[in-house]
């Protein structure tokens, strides 16, 4: 290796190691012009650690701009030379990882309709034999953990130690906030599974528009997520591919100033204490939640041996209708959302079904 390699290598490491670690550049390289002013204005904010830019681009319909290709590479080898900032691509097959690394590309990531892919996600870990390079790994696009997990598994056993999340949100029906909707309850479960790894959050992909990136933003930064990739662009309305969501690079660099950044924990005793009493009334209170839930379950047991010996169905839908009707005006007095009461009615509605079920079968 030349001590410019070996200089590069600690740069990634030091980034990698950094918090909050900021990953930002462009959708798509375009042309060699947009890819070196767009790392320039990056580097000029002294805020962005990581440049990126998609040189494939897997898009969901055919006849858009699927990427300019390899012929890009070089392109972004000459952004870091600029900038001395690492840089870091998308890469979904053996052919692209090979590409990306002749061209020095320093971090590779797999995108949202790779991970959802086992075959992909392993042709990919198959290239990536005896290579040390960090890979960062976005979610699938559907809500499913274990196709994520399964990603960084063959990801780890194909020897790569240094594994990256992204979190770019979940592709639902009907769904209009967002372009992918966050699912932050999937987010922080992979998390938690994951504790060692680091945690990005991809909010561009997330809202699919300018207008809600901060909102995003603010959101993994209070849910304690390690850094962004965010995608930037010199000129946002005129990008060859998701234009609505690109900002600025000064656009970053302002919308990073008015985040308000959290840290996990802090030394001070006083907080601790006062933190462990409110904890302890919380974990007191689901234990009264689950003594009430489990009362409930009975009487809703009671219910069903009446249904059972009248011959009458286990639903009846009004009375469903009746129960949330009465949840929302008790509710909305308490401050719990809409939203919160249907899901936690859902779900006891369930539950009590099952119970009763059984009881009609016993
Ligand atoms: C991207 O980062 O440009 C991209 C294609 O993202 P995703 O895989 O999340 O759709
Ligand atoms: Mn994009």
């Amino acid at each position: 290796m030349t001590s410019s390699e070996t200089t590069m290598k600690e740069t990634v490491q030091a980034k990698w190691n950094k918090r909050p670690l900021i990953i930002s550049g462009p959708c798509s390289a375009e042309t060699e012009e947009q890819v070196l002013e767009t790392a320039q204005r990056l580097a000029n904010t002294g805020k962005v650690d990581i440049l990126r830019a998609g040189i494939w681009k897997p898009r969901t319909r055919p006849g858009s701009f699927e990427g300019i290709g390899t012929k890009g590479l070089p392109w972004m080898q000459q952004a870091k030379k600029l900038t001395g900032l690492p840089i870091t691509v998308e890469v979904a097959t053996a052919k692209q990882v090979e590409d990306a690394l002749h061209f020095d590309v320093d971090v590779l990531w797999i995108g949202a309709r790779t991970t959802v892919n086992p075959f992909s996600v392993q042709e990919v870990a198959d290239a990536l034999k005896g290579v040390n390079v960090p890979v960062l790994i976005k979610n699938p696009i559907n809500p499913d953990l274990e196709l994520w997990t399964g990603a960084v598994e063959r990801v780890a056993k194909a020897g790569i130690d240094q594994i990256g999340l992204i979190h770019r949100g979940f592709s639902a029906y009907g769904n209009t906030e967002y372009r992918n909707a966050p699912m932050w309850h999937l987010a922080i479960e992979m998390k938690r599974r994951n504790p060692t790894l680091p945690f990005i959050n991809d909010p561009s992909h997330i809202c699919g528009r300018r207008d809600i990136l901060l909102d995003v933003m603010q959101k993994a930064v209070n849910l304690d997520y390690d850094g962004f990739i965010i995608e930037s662009h010199i000129d946002p309305d005129k990008a060859w591919s998701d234009a609505k969501q690109q900002v600025t690079p000064e656009r970053l660099a302002e919308m990073l100033n008015e985040i308000v950044w959290r840290k996990e924990d802090t030394p001070s005793e006083e907080f601790h204490l006062a933190l462990e009493k409110l904890r302890q009334q919380i974990n007191h209170l689901d234990d009264e939640l689950m003594q009430i839930l489990g009362q409930r379950m009975k009487v809703a047991e009671l219910i069903g041996e009446y249904k059972k010996n009248n011959e009458i169905t286990i639903l009846q839908t009004n009375r469903w209708n009746e129960i949330l009707e009465r949840a929302f005006g008790k509710g909305e007095k308490l401050g719990l959302s809409k939203e919160f009461i249907t899901k936690y009615f859902d779900a006891v509605h369930m539950e009590s079904i099952n119970h009763q079920n059984k009881i009609m079968n016993d």
